[in-house]
């Protein structure tokens, strides 16, 4: 760690299909993208992976003019005692110790963090919530997760699992209101709220009430044409989301909620989320603006470069 503010940062963010990189010149506290570069994900070889890795970060250290800290967004999450990488889509990283592998290849300091952080990140810095005193940034895709940001800075906590609602779980309450099972979660829990308000969650409660396997962006669609099924889905998983973000506002009170993920294309949230969420509070708790994003899923390299400008000037917990 030290105090110097690098002229520049690369942040590379891991997906299943795609590696994407993408650097910053740093002028005060404006970033400026001077390089950009996406290679295909080695999923199963992790010292091919790092040498996709090691590839990408040359050819980006050229364009910067020399090397600058890198900052990783990773798939799944990672031990907290260990270091190590668990329940990702890249089947490579499992059990791998991913950033000191890519620091003594890249031979510079690497901070990894997970996607969803890395989304909070980019939208609390020239997002959707720049300027925004606390944030919370919400992912709603193949899984549920997020970020807490303050004063623009990335809080990570005491496991570094800051804002991992998406595996709380569904009171029983609202389980038996929807006459719903309790289903195991990956993470080794069971009715985590991500099994039921994620993309694949809500097609589980189409299918649920009775409805075939459709798509979230389907079942609005059919909601909107009168049909009551989809009714019925769109109403019940906006109660559970709404359940789950009311229990954000008690924990942390963010100043904005900016939601991600496939789910943040849906139009509904953002007109009825405020409302259903309010139901959920006690009387006077205001519900904070809830926020498409500005970068979305394009925001993952960019926010892991700010995880590394972030760290490397120490100024977070
Ligand atoms: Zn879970």
């Amino acid at each position: 760690m030290t105090n110097t503010e690098h002229t520049g940062c690369h942040g590379i963010d891991i997906g299943g299909s795609k590696i994407e990189l993408v650097s910053f010149a740093i002028d005060g506290a404006e970033l400026r993208e001077v390089f950009r570069e996406r290679v295909a994900t080695p999923g199963h070889d992790f010292s091919a992976f790092v040498q996709a890795v090691a590839g990408l970060v040359e050819r980006a250290d050229a364009a910067l003019g020399g090397a600058a800290p890198v900052g990783i967004g990773l798939p799944g999450v990672a031990d907290s005692r260990t270091g190590r990488q668990l329940s990702s889509n890249v089947p490579a990283l499992n059990g791998r110790l991913v950033a000191p592998a890519l620091e003594q290849a890249l031979e510079r300091p690497v901070v990894s963090g997970n996607d969803c952080q890395c989304f909070a990140l980019s939208e609390a810095q020239g997002g959707a919530a720049d300027g925004v005193p606390t944030m919370f940034g919400a992912i709603l895709g193949t899984g549920a997760g997020g970020g807490y940001c303050a004063g623009g800075l990335l809080l990570r906590g005491f496991n570094g699992v800051a804002g991992e609602w998406g595996h709380w779980s569904v009171p029983g309450h609202l389980l038996a209101q929807y006459r719903l099972p309790s289903i195991p979660c990956p993470c080794g829990r069971e009715g985590c709220f991500e099994r039921y308000v994620s993309g694949p969650g809500m097609r589980m409660l189409h299918r649920h009430f009775g409805g075939d396997g459709l798509e979230p962006m389907e079942i609005a669609a059919r909601a909107n044409a009168g049909d009551s099924l989809a009714a019925l889905t769109l109403g019940a998983h906006l109660d559970l989301l709404a359940h789950a973000l009311s229990g954000l506002v008690l924990a942390i009170d963010p100043h904005a909620i900016v939601l991600g993920g496939g789910l943040s294309q849906l139009p509904h949230l953002y007109q009825e989320l405020p409302a259903a969420v309010r139901r959920h509070l006690f009387s006077g708790a205001q519900v904070p603006p809830i926020l498409p994003p500005r970068f979305g899923d394009a925001g993952g390299a960019r926010g892991a470069a700010l995880l590394a400008r972030q760290q490397l000037n120490a100024t977070a917990p």
